[in-house]
């Protein structure tokens, strides 16, 4: 396995602060990712033990809350097979740090139903993940401000609860603490909202009025130039659109 990079202190990319690695290799090549240049698995330099031995030492500070692994695809089968020492070790070290893992595979369907089956390191690496973020970047789907993730399409799944219950069981992302108290927040009338597909620039907005169905979700957001818009998530469409923008 290669890597592109390991950073000392990623905030981005978890809980807390963190050290991360980048991994090298990815197949899946997401229209605008920002990781071009480590979709070849080529890329960078051979992992092993020498950068093992540096990310404990990374992590041994108290400020330190975990590991996140990202790419590059880290559940290619090379990469795969190049995380398990290191998450092993990590675990053994640091059993009360999480490990955080960003993949473009769906974890029931690849991981759990596929992977699982058809690779004997699969279940020991995943077993060692607390938090996967699953999902390719879509590009129609991104918010510049989404926390731990590009595109809202994207799941935060706690892989040990999911795992112990069968079932799926994905948390709330920080940014997304405004949905926690769904039944308050849903107006007592839908309100006409207006799609958007760009938050960046006004002009770039595409815009149609629709009545959604229930339920709906309020949050603030804002926008570069102090403009004020309010969104709405709508779980029958999956879009985030807007009620309305306020100057
Ligand atoms: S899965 Fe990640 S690294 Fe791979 S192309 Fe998509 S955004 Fe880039």
């Amino acid at each position: 396995m290669n890597y592109a990079d390991i950073k000392e202190l990623d905030i981005q990319d978890g809980d807390g602060a963190r050290v991360s690695i980048y991994v090298s290799g990815c197949h899946f090549h997401c229209k605008e990712c920002h990781n071009k240049e480590a979709w070849d698995f080529n890329y960078g330099k051979e992992f092993g033990q020498a950068e093992i031995d540096r990310i404990i030492d990374l992590m041994d500070n108290d400020y330190i809350s975990g590991l996140s692994i990202l790419g590059g695809e880290p559940l290619e089968l090379v990469n795969q097979k190049g995380l398990v020492p290191l998450v092993n070790q990590v675990k053994e070290r640091f059993p009360d740090k999480t490990i955080w893992c960003y993949t473009g595979y769906d974890f029931e369907k690849d991981v759990l139903n596929d992977m699982y089956k058809k690779f004997p390191f699969t279940k020991e690496l995943i077993e060692k993940i607390d938090i996967m973020v699953d999902g390719q970047f879509e590009i129609d789907k991104k918010i510049t401000d989404l926390k731990f993730r590009g595109s809202y399409n994207q799941r935060k799944i706690d892989v040990k609860a999911s795992l112990e219950s069968n079932s799926l069981v994905k948390m709330a992302f920080g940014d997304e603490a405004r949905y926690e108290n769904r039944e308050e927040k849903v107006p007592a009338k839908a309100p006409k909202i207006i799609w958007i597909t760009s938050f960046v620039k006004e002009k770039e907005k595409k815009s149609k009025i629709i009545e959604p169905a229930q339920p709906v979700y309020i949050q603030h957001y804002t926008l570069p130039k102090e403009q004020k818009i309010e969104l709405i998530h709508s779980e029958e469409f999956e879009r985030i659109a807007a009620k309305s923008i306020l100057r």
